[in-house]
């Protein structure tokens, strides 16, 4: 794992520990290594993510549509800003780019890229792990919605446990690590058994 794309508020939430949360993620990706991949922008948390991990001797890639650019005041000290022309691309981009994906507390815009990751990892066209950073408990209600969706068979338990959830950015970046894909395990069962393999009992 090297890239890790974290999807965030365009503003900065109703309480200083939702900044203190991005801040704090930013800095422990700069410890750990790794390069943030993120939407570009200086404003909300997604801006807070960005300098601390800057400030922290960091490497940073934002990706920014170009409607944005001025809408979310793209942040102009990055040595990376990539300027793409949608939506689309935007997200496109910042999943090949990225090796894993974090959302923190954010709104319509984050919840809609951290799930469309992960629909495309229950779908097995990725194997990289998707975690929430429950700062404060903010994604408590959204963690008991899926398990009523599980209930009323919407969703299924296995592409629930998908999302790995932790309060701690370390924690989260750990789990990441360890973490090994449900479809990469069914892949590698299916070559198996096509191959003649001894095939262990799950
Ligand atoms: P929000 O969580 O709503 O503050 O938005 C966080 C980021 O997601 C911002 O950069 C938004 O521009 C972006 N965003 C908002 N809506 C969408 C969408 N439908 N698809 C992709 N990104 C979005």
């Amino acid at each position: 794992m090297q890239h890790v794309c974290v999807f965030c508020g365009s503003s900065p939430g109703g309480r200083p520990l939702y900044v203190q949360a991005a801040r704090h993620l930013g800095q422990t990706l700069a410890r750990r290594g790794l390069t943030l991949v993120y939407g570009g922008a200086r404003v909300g948390t997604m801006g807070q993510l960005a300098q601390a991990a800057l400030d922290a001797g960091g490497h940073v890639i934002g990706v920014i549509p170009r409607a944005l650019v001025q809408m979310e005041v793209a942040h102009t000290g990055l040595p990376d800003l990539r300027v793409v022309d949608s939506m689309h691309e935007r997200k496109a981009l910042m999943a090949d780019l990225s090796d894993a994906f974090v959302a923190l507390p954010g709104g319509l815009g984050t919840i809609e890229e951290f799930f469309e990751v992960l629909c495309w990892s229950q779908l097995g066209l990725h194997a990289k792990p998707c975690g929430l950073l429950n700062v404060g408990g903010y994604y408590d209600r959204l963690t008991a919605f899926l398990d009523h969706a599980v209930e009323e068979q919407f969703v299924r338990a296995s592409h629930h446990e998908l999302i790995l959830v932790q309060e701690d950015a370390d924690a989260l970046l750990d789990a990441f690590e360890q973490y090994r894909s449900p479809r990469a395990d069914k892949a590698e069962w299916i070559l198996r058994m096509n191959e003649g393999l001894s095939v262990p009992d799950p």
